[in-house]
């Protein structure tokens, strides 16, 4: 169907469990495959903004705890850590392909502040003019309350999508998608390839939290797809175990859950 055929901007958010091992360490075969598949994205003309999760439990590893802590202040403290261990491996990688990352941290003022909100999108799309792939995450050590803080990825990568205005958000995730009902207790449950409308029945057949290690589990990713898909972006929920999959969808193929984009917010465009 070529859903992906004409994206020439796509924001592509990888979470928690699919950058670490269970130990919480990076996950580095995995990162890898990653950084050549959107390396050669651009490769081939596309703009690519990467919003990575994971500093948080790299700098629980690195720092050698063996579990994410619930103080909130050693919980940031562990990001910042985590951050600069994630920006480190992803320049050493992506420099490898030839390629200049970025690293952009938010918060969710920016989003409330016409100045903040108007630098944003300057610096995404000069760094993007400039071929560099911008790599987002929340501020984590300097984000607390409801003011600053996004709560979690999904909404984060939601968020920069409509900033930098993509063709589409394409969410790697360890699902492989929306299913009918959930496939950890139910063997039957079918994968359903396309939401037309993402009203309150699709709410009702998602549930249940992620891993452990990342927050986002289906309801922050239909919530993420709400925000894109009002504005015009559609979303994809993709398994991102094999970021090779990601080849499928540049080749005109079908994976996961497409979630359309608003008709009406496409016609007002
Ligand atoms: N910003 C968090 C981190 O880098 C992840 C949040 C999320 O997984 O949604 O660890």
């Amino acid at each position: 169907m070529g859903y992906f055929r004409d994206s020439r901007r796509i924001v592509v958010k990888v979470g928690t469990s699919t950058l670490t091992h269970s130990t919480g360490h990076l996950n580095l075969r995995r990162i890898e495959k990653l950084v050549k598949v959107l390396s050669d994205m651009k490769n081939s003309g596309i703009q690519v903004v990467l919003v990575s999760s994971g500093a948080v439990s790299a700098g629980v590893a690195k720092l050698g705890f063996g579990t994410i802590p619930d103080a909130p202040e050693i919980k940031q403290a562990m990001a910042a850590v985590g951050q600069s261990e994630l920006m480190k491996i992803y320049d050493k990688l992506f420099s490898v392909y030839g390629h200049t990352v970025a690293q952009i941290l938010m918060t969710k003022d920016v989003l409330t502040n016409p100045d903040r909100k108007s630098a944003a999108v300057n610096t995404f799309n000069r760094l993007l003019e400039m071929n560099c792939l911008p790599i987002v995450n929340e501020n984590d050590s300097v984000s607390t309350d409801e003011l600053t803080k996004f709560g979690g990825n999904d909404i984060l990568s939601a968020h920069v999508s409509t900033l930098c205005e993509a063709d589409v958000l394409l969410n790697l995730s360890d699902v492989n998608g929306l299913y009918d009902s959930d496939p950890r207790t139910n063997p039957d449950a079918k994968l359903i390839d396309r939401v037309e409308t993402l009203d309150e029945s699709v709410y009702a057949i998602a549930g249940g939290a992620g891993t452990s290690r990342g927050t986002g589990g289906m309801i922050a990713k239909l919530n993420a797809a709400k925000i894109v898909t009002s504005v015009g972006i559609p979303m994809f929920i993709l398994n991102g175990e094999d970021p090779e999959i990601l080849y499928t969808l540049l080749d005109g193929g079908h994976v996961g859950t497409y979630f359309c984009a608003d008709k009406r917010a496409k016609a007002s465009e």
